[in-house]
């Protein structure tokens, strides 16, 4: 590469962080390098989905074919079960009480799979495995005007560039909000924004083989549809993803009174079958039959951050869970960082940001992905809530399904290329602006 307009570290390499190292792979004068925490790229277990800005930009990344091949079947413009809302906390049948349906239905994966794709596109020598970054320093000086980045195997790299990808855990969003506070006299109240929230819920996870799901006369109905099975405190998500073999599960159950805690002890934990069996007792058969061929769920604490104020200061900004940790009631945690990796490498990789003009970008990329993703992370917690007849409709099933719905204008009232539109055009409103001072 000739000298590079300027160099990005992107530290953590999950969804959000591998997308954004492909979408800047695109651009031959931007250096990359990806931090990784863990020996290797690794996603847990267990499905994804995502709706259709989503696919859409996986489709501008030129990535439409591979993610084609791994979806639960090829991802269609026409209408698709987003899913299907059932009653289902009594032991007599339940029975549909509302079926959201949008263009594309809900998209599911594989996260492994999903996550393989990306690497797969990486570009060589830009990933560097055991680098868990501690902390960071961007007091420039003469000699060294970039950002230092200090790891805790004692290495050090700089960059020009840092994004925070390192998930909910964030230490980066944390010197981030310290330094703001404690160096730039911002607002103390900020620092609550440093540690994620509980959100009184726990969530069982489990993969089930499609065929231990069928028997000679009946197929179970989420072979076929994406469900979510509601009740008081309760609600269990189930679809099937990898061309249709597999039935990804996620079971929860909530306190509500303790929303807004923090959850000790480790946030993933083994649990056995029976733990999960006693919490859906008394929910309809389908329910309870699917629960039964779960052989080893996995239990999770459900945690979410505060909405923060920004995502960007100085040279260092955030993207992803380590900006809007949110629950995942909306399916769109993951499909969020994908927004942002992609509007963060547009307006990057735009001919006029240079290295001068990179505050202008950031600022354009906060202003248009910050107000979205805050509404999903909002919206998400609302969302589980009414799955679970604790919002403010309660159980008037009437209403409360079309403003499940609701819930979901923002996957079609906008597209991603407007957004990005929308953000290369503020990136050179902010370079004029600064230019006539
Ligand atoms: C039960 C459940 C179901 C979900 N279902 C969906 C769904 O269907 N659809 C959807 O869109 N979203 C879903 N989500 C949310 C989604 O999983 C996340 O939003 C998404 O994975 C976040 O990706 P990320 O890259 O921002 O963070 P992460 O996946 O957390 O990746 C962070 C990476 O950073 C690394 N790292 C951490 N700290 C450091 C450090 N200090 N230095 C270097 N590296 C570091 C980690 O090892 C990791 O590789 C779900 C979440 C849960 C809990």
């Amino acid at each position: 590469m000739a000298t590079p307009k300027f160099r990005v570290a992107i530290c953590g390499g999950g969804i959000g962080g591998l997308t954004l190292a492909v979408g800047l792979s695109r651009y031959p004068d931007i250096h990359i390098d990806v931090y990784e925490a863990a020996g290797q790229f690794k996603e847990i277990g267990a499905g994804v989905m995502v709706w259709e800005r989503t696919w859409k930009i996986l489709e501008l990344l030129g990535l439409g074919k591979e993610f084609g091949d791994i979806a639960h079947a090829q991802p269609n413009r026409s209408l698709g079960v987003g899913f299907d809302y059932r009653k289902s906390d009594q032991p007599q049948e339940g029975f549909r009480f509302y079926l959201y349906q949008v263009p594309y239905g809900c998209i599911r994966f594989h996260r492994a799979q999903f996550l393989d794709v990306l690497v797969d596109h990486l570009p060589s020598d830009v990933a560097h495995f055991g680098k868990r970054l501690t902390s960071y320093d961007t007091s420039a000086t003469s000699t060294r005007p970039e950002i230092l980045l200090h790891f805790a195997d004692g290495s050090n790299a700089t960059c020009d560039l840092l994004i925070g990808c390192d998930g909910i855990k964030s230490v980066i969003r944390k010197q981030m909000l310290e330094d703001h506070v404690h160096k730039s006299g911002g607002d103390p109240t900020l620092l609550k924004h440093i540690e994620p929230i509980w959100s009184g819920r726990i969530a069982y996870r489990g993969l089930i083989p499609t065929n231990r799901l069928k028997t000679d006369n009946k197929e179970h109905r989420t072979i076929q549809t994406p469900m979510m099975y509601c009740g008081k405190s309760k609600h269990v998500v189930s679809y099937g993803i990898s061309r249709g073999s597999i039935v990804n599960v996620v079971a929860m159950a909530t306190q509500p009174h303790l929303y807004g805690t923090t959850y000790d002890g480790p946030w993933v934990k083994e649990c056995g079958r029976d733990e999960l069996l006693e919490c859906f007792a008394g929910w309809e058969p389908e329910v309870e039959e699917m629960l039964q061929c779960i052989e080893k769920p996995t239990k999770w604490a459900i945690c979410e951050l505060r909405p923060l104020p920004f995502y960007v200061q100085g040279r260092v900004a955030l993207l992803g869970d380590a900006a809007h940790g949110m629950t995942p009631h909306q399916g769109a945690g993951a499909g969020q960082a994908i927004e942002d990796a992609y509007i963060l490498a547009e307006v990057l990789g735009h001919p006029s940001t240079t290295l001068s003009t990179l505050p202008q970008a950031l600022a354009a990329y906060e202003a248009v992905r910050l107000p979205m993703a805050n509404h999903v992370l909002r919206g998400s917690r609302e969302s589980g809530n009414m799955y679970e007849f604790n919002g403010p409709l309660g159980d008037d099933l009437a209403r409360l399904g079309p403003q499940i719905g609701k819930q979901w204008d923002w996957v079609w009232k906008t597209t991603p290329l407007e957004e990005r539109e929308k953000a290369l055009r503020l990136s050179m409103q902010r370079r004029a602006s600064t230019a006539k001072l």
